[in-house]
């Protein structure tokens, strides 16, 4: 008996995706993620990794996740709240919740369980948020899994932010005021001082993500609170060991009883197992070099300072980047794709970026600058971008500053 394909109206969308020049097709990383790696068949400087300091290939990292592995296995064999909450879950936990001056830590199986998983777990359907426009998609899906009424406020827009939060000044639910620490599309860092003094204000819960943010900004990359100087004002910080700490993982801070309260509500740390014994082993040895080398956050910073201003000077808009993270401004998302495309057969991997993840009429190419890449390396990426954009016809007048 014949029988039409029900799935058959994704291959239409896909048909669509291809006429638009949007759709793409899974790039294969060949080696370990390193500053020039091999990408489907061809070495490139690679710019596309969140691999801030270069931890995810560092030898003490690797040896610690061997020793781990040997020792405690392959696998964690349980949910947390079962049996898989091992002695080195615990250890990593308090070593961070020390490592960001809290009372406690909790981690998750990722920074997108631990966004979706805190939010939903906290508010109830009667409460509100009061949320920027660019947050990441784990902090809008934490939001609609809690069904608590969304606020949308213009990205950064401190006034809108107090708008809403006025308007909500008498009703007696609880508000949660949330911002990403820097935004992972355009690299900016988010207003924390006028939002935390807007939460006080208004009596609302202040909830920062800081996946971009740990181990690129503060003391040793201790993220925005520290960066700041807002220690003890920001209920409830996030972030993530799947970027500069260079493994897996997110992990939520904040007072001991909010940590208990999320180790009995939070779906994903009670429905999913735990993560193998060899990510919180190598995740601890990151947080020892995030201790002691310094100086490889302050190599990040110079690089980023050195790739920006060669991609400035040769004419390219970096947007509104404050951070390693560096878009080239294109607009059209099909030229943003073949941008990135012909980027990647000159020897440059930079992903191209564009709508529905940005507002239409600003894609781009994202580059992210790590500590391990040598200046020659960023020297020659940047002059690459601009010959490609050249040939392109991309050029953007700088925005005034
Ligand atoms: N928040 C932000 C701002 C992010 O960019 C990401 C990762 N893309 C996450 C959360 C999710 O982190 P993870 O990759 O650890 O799930």
């Amino acid at each position: 008996m014949s029988r039409n394909n029900p799935l058959g109206y994704l291959t239409a969308q896909i048909d669509q995706w291809r006429a638009a020049g949007s759709y793409f097709r899974l790039r294969e990383l060949q080696t370990a993620c390193e500053p020039v790696s091999r990408i489907d068949g061809r070495e490139v400087i690679n710019l596309a990794s969140n691999n801030y300091l270069g931890l995810a290939n560092h030898p003490n990292l690797v040896k610690a996740a061997v020793e781990a592995t040997e020792k405690y296995g392959a696998g964690s064999g349980a949910v947390r709240t079962i049996s898989g909450t091992m002695s080195l879950h615990l250890e990593l936990e308090r070593r961070i919740a020390a490592f960001k001056n809290v009372e406690a830590c909790v981690v998750f199986q990722s920074g997108f369980a631990a966004n979706a998983g805190t939010v939903s777990a906290i508010l109830t359907p009667d409460d509100h948020i009061i949320s920027d426009a660019l947050n990441h998609a784990s902090i809008i899906d934490g939001c609609r899994l809690s069904k608590a009424k969304i606020h949308v406020f213009s990205h950064k827009d401190i006034g809108g932010a107090e708008e809403k939060l006025y308007a909500l000044r008498d009703r007696p639910e609880k508000k949660l005021l949330i911002t990403d620490g820097v935004f992972s599309m355009d690299g900016d860092i988010g207003p924390l001082p006028a939002l935390v003094a807007l939460a006080e204000k208004y009596g609302a819960i202040m909830m920062i993500d800081d996946a971009h943010s740990s181990g690129v900004l503060g003391r040793n990359g201790r993220g925005t609170v520290d960066h700041f100087g807002l220690h003890g004002r920001v209920d409830i910080q996030v972030g993530t060991l799947s970027k500069a700490v260079g493994v897996l993982g997110g992990y939520v801070c904040g007072t001991r009883d909010f940590i208990d309260f999320l180790y009995h509500r939070a779906r994903p740390f009670l429905f999913s197992t735990s993560h193998p014994p060899a990510v919180p082993a190598s995740c601890l040895a990151a947080f020892d070099i995030l201790e002691n080398e310094p100086d490889r956050v302050e190599r990040l910073w110079s690089n980023t300072r050195r790739f920006q201003s060669g991609l400035r000077a040769s004419g390219l808009s970096t947007g509104d980047t404050e951070t390693p993270i560096t878009p080239v401004m294109v607009g059209d998302t099909a030229a943003a794709f073949e941008y990135s495309r012909r980027l990647f057969e000159a020897g440059v991997y930079a992903t191209g970026i564009g709508y529905p993840t940005v507002p239409q009429g600003k894609a781009r190419v994202r580059a992210i600058v790590t500590s391990e890449h040598t200046p020659q390396q960023l020297d020659r990426a940047a002059e690459l971008m601009a010959d490609v954009a050249g040939r392109m016809g991309i050029c953007h007048p700088m925005p005034s500053q």
